[in-house]
């Protein structure tokens, strides 16, 4: 396949926008190359500015569970902008989408949307700083919530029980008051509560951590850490940015059976435009403004465009719940059949998988945090993107990312990336 007119678009955009990206993920430093430009993508693929068509396992991070340009939310947002795309005002829209939520969510009495899976975790860890009245919050290292100041935080060294910042103009102010824990690691996290007594104001986590690679929680962690958040006056967060509406219905709340506090959703919930979402019980939202004194807003907040999107998306997942054993399904078969393939031509390779999240790690060892994601062969992970993408095959630029499976794929496709990756692993 050929990329000329992708790469002229990226020397042109590097020009007028920092890396030529609005996103650096998206830039190809974990792989090398430019970048693709889209022109248009329709159920599960994408068609670039050179004319390729590519089977799409990223689907925008996430969002586009039903596949790309899903006609009920194409038809709702145009019909939705002919009435007029932004009013700052309530619409009967926003509380349809938020009964809708509510009702498919365990655990949750109201939600307030917002513009970003960023802003929700943002506005979680505020709101349960101010309703426990303490100032720390526990963060597991690899875990991502968004590029708020307060999660740019890497593990401090030697005896420091705070984390550091990890991007220059993120203070140690801010730093302070962010600890890390190890992912599947439960002393890491009771150190942390005997070091910091009566100081923690909530524990935020990705029940399936999607952002290094996939990794499953281990069994009894989650509710290891619902038991130590009840005993210390502690709040449990969810960040369900990822895994909301994707591994149920209800998320990894309904999942796993355990209960979060507060819960955040991005992605999916905003059917493929810009939205983001915080969740939990009376007595928490309550604490929130206008009601309360924790203060959060915005202009755009509950845009009766993404509203129509996301509401549409929620309806189709509502009213089939058999969408996401179909999910499992395909993604189970896309495991089996990559296993078969890669084991066949001798790579060291282990895949992780929960429901539709999935991820290949070049590395034989089990992995279960930041630490052994870490160890996967990168050099061959380039090899195997490119690879792939000359098939006509695009996952995420980085091998740090889960793939994301959409509805729209067919077996036919899913038997295409098999015999591609059979290709490229016999060829390295
Ligand atoms: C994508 C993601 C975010 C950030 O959402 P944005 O919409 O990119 O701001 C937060 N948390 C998790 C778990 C995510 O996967």
């Amino acid at each position: 396949m050929i990329y000329q007119r992708s790469s002229q678009l990226f020397a042109e955009a590097e020009k007028v926008i920092p890396g030529g990206v609005n996103s650096p993920v998206r830039a190809f430093k974990g792989v090398g190359g430019t970048p693709i430009f889209v022109k248009s993508a329709k159920g599960a693929y994408l068609f670039d500015e050179d004319g390729n068509k590519l089977i799409d396992y990223i689907n925008s991070w996430g969002p586009m569970i039903l596949g790309h340009a899903f006609e009920p939310v194409v038809n709702a947002v145009i019909e939705r902008a002919k009435l007029g795309t932004s009013f700052g005002m309530p619409t009967a829209l926003e509380t349809e989408i938020a009964a809708l939520a509510v009702s498919m969510v365990p655990n949750i009495d109201k939600i307030r949307f917002v513009n970003s899976g960023t802003e929700a975790c943002m506005s979680a860890i505020r709101l349960a700083r101010g309703f426990t009245n303490r100032d720390k919050i526990i963060k597991f290292a690899g875990c991502y919530h968004g590029h708020s100041d307060s999660f740019l935080i890497q593990a401090g060294s030697g005896g420091m029980t705070f984390g550091t910042p990890n991007s220059p103009g993120v203070t140690q102010g801010t730093a302070k008051d962010t600890l890390l824990a190890k992912y599947n690691d439960l002393d890491s996290v009771k150190e942390l509560f005997e070091s910091n007594k009566n100081e923690i104001a909530a524990i935020i986590i990705e029940p399936v951590a999607g952002n290094m690679g996939c990794i499953p929680p281990k069994d009894g962690f989650l509710q290891a850490l619902r038991n130590l958040c009840d005993e210390n006056g502690t709040l449990l967060i969810f960040d369900e940015v990822m895994t909301g509406f994707r591994l149920a219905k209800g998320g990894a709340q309904e999942l796993f059976g355990i209960k979060a506090d507060i819960v955040a959703f991005g992605k999916v919930i905003g059917g493929g435009l810009p939205v983001g979402a915080f969740a939990a019980r009376n007595e928490i939202m309550n604490y929130l403004a206008p009601v309360g004194p924790v203060y959060q807003a915005g202009t755009l907040s509950g845009n009766p465009l993404a509203m129509a999107a996301g509401l549409e998306m929620l309806k189709a997942l509502n009213s089939e719940p058999a969408i996401f054993q179909r999910l499992e399904q395909k993604t189970a078969y896309l495991e089996k059949g990559i296993s078969e393939k890669l084991t066949q031509n001798n790579v060291k390779f282990t895949i992780n998988r929960v429901g539709s999240m999935i991820s290949v790690h070049f590395d034989e060892n089990a992995v279960t945090d930041l630490q052994t994601a870490s160890k996967g062969d990168n050099d061959y992970f380039k090899k195997f993107f490119h690879g792939l993408l000359q098939e006509g095959v695009y996952i995420a630029p980085s091998a740090y990312e889960t793939w994301f499976i959409t509805d729209a794929l067919t077996y036919e496709d899913l038997d295409f990336t098999i015999n591609a990756v059979d290709k490229i692993s016999k060829q390295f």
